[in-house]
């Protein structure tokens, strides 16, 4: 019984580490709570492939980040969301288990918490703020499938580029991030000559560092110049919809804002 206990003061410390998580009313989070286990996942993990049940919706926690990745017939995949501290993975608003149709592909390793999607939908049933939440957020995640939509057609490689590193920055809250020159290429559904021609001509610049599949940003007011305002357009719809569910840079500040809000 202790242990069962301890388990489930883990959990609540853990889902103190996603913004969706926190944004939930305390009566909903105590609904969820006895449903959700957790699960480390290391980058290159796929939750999901497109067609499999989705069985579980996972919640990133800290730095954990994942997408969905569209492969193509030719085996070729782009990204179309990212995820990790401000969302959920899988099954949070569709009703019951369905398919899923994209990759869920783990990018940063870290840790998740997940529930089961018919227990999921059950307590949706049973509490409309839950589900007016989850509903919400699906809007968001929406918002950040069509704008990609836009940006894969229409921006350039580098501020593409530009615009992943900053979102997956803003996500783990830091300035330095463990992302290979192949995790890039997947992210923009480019080959690794394109990747190394736009990071070298970053480095540079002076934009950003590279040391051992780890990219340090050097200035990210520069970054952000070179990156098209698809980020910015997103955050802007969260915070219409879900005010202080999608992270800003740096933890620190997060807690401040917490604090402050
Ligand atoms: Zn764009």
């Amino acid at each position: 019984m202790r242990d069962v206990e301890s388990g489930r003061h883990g959990i609540r410390a853990m889902a103190e580490d996603n913004n969706l998580l926190r944004a939930l009313k305390p009566n909903d989070f105590e609904l969820l709570l006895p449903n959700l286990g957790r699960a480390q996942h290391p980058a290159g993990d796929i939750l999901y492939e497109p067609g499999d049940t989705v069985n579980y919706a996972y919640f990133p926690c800290g730095q954990a980040l994942a997408s969905y990745r569209v492969i193509l017939a030719d085996g070729r995949g782009v990204e179309t969301a990212l995820i990790g501290r401000e969302g959920a993975i899988g099954g949070i608003v569709s009703q019951g288990r369905l398919p899923a149709y994209a990759r869920a592909l783990v990018q940063f390793e870290g840790q998740f918490l997940k529930i089961n999607s018919s227990q999921l939908e059950s307590l949706k049933k049973g509490s409309p703020t839950l589900n007016n939440l989850f509903a919400r957020y699906a809007d968001c995640l929406l918002a950040q499938v069509f704008q990609s939509t836009a940006c894969n057609a229409t921006h350039s490689i580098e501020q593409r580029a530009a615009k992943w590193m900053l979102a997956a920055l803003d996500r783990i809250g830091s300035d330095e991030v463990s992302l290979t020159q192949e995790q890039l290429g997947g992210l923009l559904g480019v080959g690794r000559s394109y990747v190394s021609r736009v990071m070298r001509k970053l480095r540079e610049d002076g934009v950003l560092k590279t040391r051992r599949g780890r990219v340090l940003v050097a200035c990210r007011t520069e970054l952000e110049a070179r990156s098209c305002d698809c980020n910015a357009l997103v955050r802007g719809h969260f915070e219409e919809v879900l005010r202080g569910v999608y992270p800003t840079n740096g933890n620190e500040d997060d807690k401040e804002a917490r604090a402050a809000g």
